[in-house]
């Protein structure tokens, strides 16, 4: 296990019937002018904007909006949210809605009071030294941008998806009601599943040695989330599988609780980023297609580990099996899982071909190799597109 620090600063309101606490939460941030950040309507048709509506008048807090946050939000948007917040004197950003109005909310956050283009950040032109309040409502289990300090946004004038991380960015509060995730589409639900999943594996396949309690954390949120995703596709409106896969999306990206000590990957979601970058697909769509190409790519770096993989969370029977029959199985039982859910597996599937790899190689890599299970350069990584296709 390796030394480490840790903390999280975000406080967490789990449970039905929260967002009456709102105000509480806005009125102890001292917030008198409040952005309120949303994204394309489902807050409105669900009834929950009203709701928020009335929470921030009778915590005497005036608002003033940032409609519109597109899925995989555009540094645009984030722009003219920093202009809006400037003009308005806001005092705390409040965010509604799923991880992509969460990741713009925080960009504008940590964009008011910087001098420069927020954009510098996402470059790694500029350090994020501070940032306005945030406080978030979430409305779907998948990315843990509501316990986090991290935000991916897109420039589409330049085909790029980057990202920031900053303990500046952990929002001050949020607001987990699992009833708000009732009305997710099926697709965004099994989005949210993959996304989860591919949080932890980004930690769990990792080079350092001796740490069976984080291990542990990662394998029971793995099953936690196996377990009741295909429930709550059954059934949308089952409130212990919707608490459930919430809890465990939070915990999965939350700083690293999981994973405090160990190295980390995140490979799969820089390649994955240059994939929406271009095709503006759903992030966990891209996640679905690569993580088991990665994993077959990979392997081999950590054989035990993909073996603990198979065996304890899949239950694949490791007896007259060679290590690396029961590794396979490990990572064909993930395609299969994905598959059954309905998550695409080949980027055929989505109309990708071979015309953009080199360019999403090259990007991949533009700070440098990626990855930290095995070290993928320019040409592993077109590798792992090729098997993607
Ligand atoms: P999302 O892009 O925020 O939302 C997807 C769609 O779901 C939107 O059309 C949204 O509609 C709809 N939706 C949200 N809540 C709903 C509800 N309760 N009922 C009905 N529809 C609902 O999805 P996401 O998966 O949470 O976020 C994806 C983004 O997060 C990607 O850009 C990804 O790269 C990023 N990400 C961030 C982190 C991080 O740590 N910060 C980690 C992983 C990924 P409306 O727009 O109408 O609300
Ligand atoms: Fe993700």
């Amino acid at each position: 296990m390796n030394a480490f620090s840790f903390v999280n600063p975000t406080r967490i309101l789990f449970g039905e019937g929260m967002v009456d606490k709102l105000g509480e939460q806005v009125q102890a941030q001292g917030a008198r002018t409040v952005l309120l950040v949303y994204g394309g309507g489902s807050i409105k048709k669900s009834g929950l904007y009203d709701r928020v509506l009335t929470q921030l008048e009778q915590a005497g807090a005036r608002a003033v909006e940032l409609p519109g946050v597109e899925p995989n939000p555009r540094v645009t948007t984030v722009r003219k949210g920093i202009e809006l917040a400037r003009a308005e004197g806001v005092d705390l950003i409040l965010a509604v809605g799923g991880g992509s109005v969460l990741d713009a909310a925080k960009a504008v956050a940590v964009g008011v009071p910087y001098e420069g283009d927020v954009w510098d950040f996402m470059m790694r032109k500029a350090e994020i030294k501070s940032a306005l309040p945030l406080g978030t409502v979430l409305t779907l289990s998948a990315t843990g941008s509501e316990m986090n300090g991290n935000s991916v946004i897109t420039n589409w004038e330049e085909n790029l998806k980057k990202s920031f991380g900053s303990i500046h960015a952990y929002p001050k509060f949020s607001i987990l009601d699992p009833t708000l995730t009732y009305s997710v589409p099926r697709d965004q639900t099994v989005n949210g599943i993959v996304d989860t999943m591919s949080h932890v594996f980004e930690q769990y396949f990792s080079p350092t040695q001796d740490t069976p309690l984080q291990e542990r954390f990662c394998e029971g949120v793995l099953q936690t989330v196996i377990e009741n995703g295909e429930k709550a596709l059954a059934k949308p409106d089952d409130y212990t599988s919707r608490a459930n896969l919430m809890l465990s999306s939070t915990f999965a990206l939350n700083g690293g609780l999981i994973s405090v000590g160990m190295q980390n990957d995140w490979a799969t979601h820089m390649i994955e980023h240059e994939v929406s970058a271009i095709y503006d697909i759903a992030h966990a769509a891209g996640l679905a297609i690569l993580f088991p190409n990665w994993m077959k790519y990979v392997y081999s770096e950590r054989i035990d580990r993909f073996v603990q993989y198979a065996v304890r969370v899949w239950n694949v029977d490791p007896s007259g099996k060679s290590d690396e029959e029961v590794a396979l199985a490990g990572i064909q039982a993930t395609r299969d899982y994905f598959t059954r859910i309905g998550a695409p597996a080949r980027l055929a599937d989505l109309g990708i071909g071979e015309k953009d790899i080199d360019r999403m190689a090259k990007e991949t890599v533009r700070f440098g190799p990626v990855g930290g299970f095995k070290q993928l350069n320019e040409e592993d990584v077109k590798a792992i597109l090729r098997l993607s296709l």
